[in-house]
């Protein structure tokens, strides 16, 4: 219970950040439907930025937060291979706030066909979110790949819930490879020097290297690596490293003529060997973005 009272504090300071707001003294006889209505917007958005878990309990003086500018919301079929992160950023919003508004306490156990509220604020963009910002880019830019040479992506994760691409780099010496890390790319959780989603290239990509991150060098020579860091046995990635990875493949497609379906994970490529990316990474959700 603790925990679901730490939860909607922080769910509700994201919301605060997507959207000013003004505030409403509950007066007597009130009830949050009513106000609701009168603002035009949804008890459950309400509830959302005010961190209410039972509507029905309201006393007189209480201050809400009501957010300023239009809140549209979306009703919105959970489809297979989707997690409630994915739909979250396909929408532009937290994960957080659509589990708060839809009461769901296990965000890793929705289902098919469960229908989720997603609230839109009236200043999101039409346009999809840039998924690589400039300086990736320019990095990723400078790169030519090898025409014909790549065929697959392999998606990993560290397993370990903190580190980073250096690191990496002298553990993987330090066993042997003389290339160093193992991988063409590295996305960052944060949990070291690099930011959240922040994408590392390693000099195997800048030297267009075979990998070193599947078993047999006939497989390596022609698959890209890219690894989040994490252990998502444990816990999905985080909505930046999905947003930065989903950038990194459509890039990666393009410039080496791969479909979404080249695009495959560890475990997938090499079934029994391994359960890497782990249970909380979705291929299916990723291929789907990758698609549309
Ligand atoms: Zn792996």
């Amino acid at each position: 219970m603790r925990k679901i009272i730490l939860n909607y504090g922080y769910f509700c300071m994201s919301l605060i950040c997507l959207l000013a707001n003004s505030i409403h003294v509950v007066q007597k006889n009130e009830t949050l439907g009513g106000i609701a209505q009168r603002y035009g917007i949804s008890v459950s958005t309400i509830q959302a930025y005010n961190g209410i878990a039972n509507p029905n309990v309201l006393y007189v003086g209480k201050k809400l937060k009501i957010p300023s500018g239009k809140v549209k919301e979306v009703s919105y079929t959970v489809r297979k291979g989707e997690s409630l992160g994915l739909i979250a950023k396909r929408f532009g919003v937290s994960a957080g706030d659509l589990a708060l508004i839809n009461q769901i306490n296990r965000p890793d156990l929705i289902r098919v066909g469960q229908k989720i509220t997603i609230p839109l604020s009236g200043s999101r963009r039409s346009n999809p979110p840039k998924l690589l910002d400039s300086s990736t880019l320019s990095k990723l830019n400078s790169i030519r790949p090898t025409p014909g040479k790549w065929q697959r992506i392999i998606i990993h994760h560290s397993a370990t819930p903190i580190d980073d691409a250096v690191n990496m780099h002298k553990v993987h010496l330090a066993r042997g490879m003389k290339n160093g890390l193992a991988y063409h790319f590295v996305v960052s959780n944060g949990s070291r020097k690099a930011r959240d989603g922040e994408i590392y290239l390693s000099n195997r990509w800048k030297g267009q290297l075979d990998g070193g991150h599947v078993k047999k060098q006939a497989w390596n020579r022609t698959s890209i690596g890219i690894c989040l860091i994490g252990n998502f046995e444990l816990r999905p990635p985080t909505s930046k490293q999905l947003s930065a990875l989903e950038g990194l493949c459509e890039y990666l497609m393009k410039g080496c003529k791969l479909q979404a379906n080249d695009v495959t994970t560890h475990t997938i490529f090499h079934p029994k060997h391994t359960v890497c990316p782990g249970k909380y990474f979705s291929l299916t959700g990723l291929r789907r973005r990758l698609v549309d």
